[in-house]
């Protein structure tokens, strides 16, 4: 019983490596180390570099290894770069992941669980947001995420086959034994530019718009510590092996925190007084997107450990440290 992770060497599919290799699980790792780092994972976990496209690579992997099951994070994830490139994202995201599932129809792989976004939702009405809500995304990148839910959904009712999808929230922190954490360069995610402005790498953060219709005029965000939802892919995989079916589910705390509430947050912890701007909006910002995470809370056994924002950017900022270590070497 060996788990393929597609996209292992990235932010959050590193600390996916890292759960399992503290679940002493088999596993091996595929990833094209366009964004990913091969120091990310495990020293013990095989890698294999190359393109979840490459037919040949996939058929190497299921010959070599007895995969049960896939944990798909590969795939392009700026936003705005969906929008000026948006055929980037349907061949990275939807055309990849279609020949991805299909090997695993034609290998006989049953369990798939795959990286999905609350950005499917687009701008969501109601507050907090369930997984039945419309799906309407704003950009090419939601748009490429649904595109594969759906893709999985048709496959689950034509084969012996299971999903589960995962709309991920705001994803921050990093793994608190400073194992792995968010290593992109040029990253744009508010708790690692506020880290990166805390530790002068940047000269100022920039508040994007603060007349929004919140309780302070600034944006609110569910953030969800990378560890938490590594362990809720571990057990959506459980519940997909004890014969759970196919699902979708929100990973989100259901707790939000405004842009002013994060600043500081990052100020508290790394006892730095940055400056911050105020700035224009940013195009297809919704004001407020925090989850409804019953669903979750009901069909696994999750006990999120790291559900609280001190902890969460005390893992981020002490990541950005050693990171500056890691850049200069
Ligand atoms: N944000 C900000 N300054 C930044 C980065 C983000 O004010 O430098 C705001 C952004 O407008 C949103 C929130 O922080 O309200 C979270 O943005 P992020 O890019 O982290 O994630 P998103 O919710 O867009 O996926």
């Amino acid at each position: 019983m060996t788990i393929l992770v597609t996209g292992g060497c990235g932010y959050i599919g590193s600390h996916m490596t890292w759960c399992l290799h503290d679940a002493k699980e088999d596993f091996v790792v595929i990833d094209n180390l366009s964004t990913g780092f091969d120091w990310a994972i495990p020293q013990s976990a095989k890698l294999y570099e190359g393109e979840i496209t490459d037919l040949d690579l996939l058929q190497t992997i299921f010959r070599n290894h007895d995969i049960t099951a896939v944990i798909h994070f590969a795939g392009s994830i700026i936003v705005p770069e969906s929008v000026s490139n948006p055929l980037k994202y349907y061949n990275n995201n939807t055309a990849a992941s279609r020949t991805l599932i299909e090997a695993c129809v034609k290998n006989n792989i049953k369990h798939f669980i795959f990286s999905s976004t609350a950005a499917v939702y687009g701008d969501p009405e109601v507050i907090p947001v369930s997984e039945d809500a419309p799906l309407t995304p704003l950009s090419p990148y939601g748009t490429s995420k649904l595109m594969t839910e759906l893709m999985l959904r048709d496959t689950a009712a034509a084969h012996d086959f299971k999903y589960t999808a995962l709309r991920y929230f705001n994803v921050a922190g990093a793994d608190p034994e400073g194992r792995t954490g968010q290593s992109t360069k040029n990253a744009t995610h508010l708790i690692k530019v506020a880290c990166e402005a805390a530790l002068g790498k940047r000269t100022h953060l920039g508040i994007f718009g603060d007349d929004f219709d919140t309780p302070d005029g600034t944006g609110v965000r569910d953030y969800i510590h990378v560890s938490d939802l590594a362990s809720a892919h571990y057990l959506a995989l459980k519940r997909l092996r004890d014969g759970g079916d196919s699902i979708v589910m929100n990973a989100g705390y259901g707790d939000g925190y405004s842009v002013l509430q994060v600043i500081d947050a990052v100020k508290a912890v790394s006892d730095v007084n940055f400056e911050v701007k105020k700035e224009p909006r940013r195009a297809g910002d919704s004001p407020k997107v925090v989850a409804d995470n019953s669903r979750i809370m009901s069909n696994l056994d999750w006990k999120p450990q790291f559900d609280d924002l001190p902890t969460i950017v005390k893992h981020a900022l002490d990541w950005e440290k050693k990171l500056q270590f890691k850049n200069s070497l």
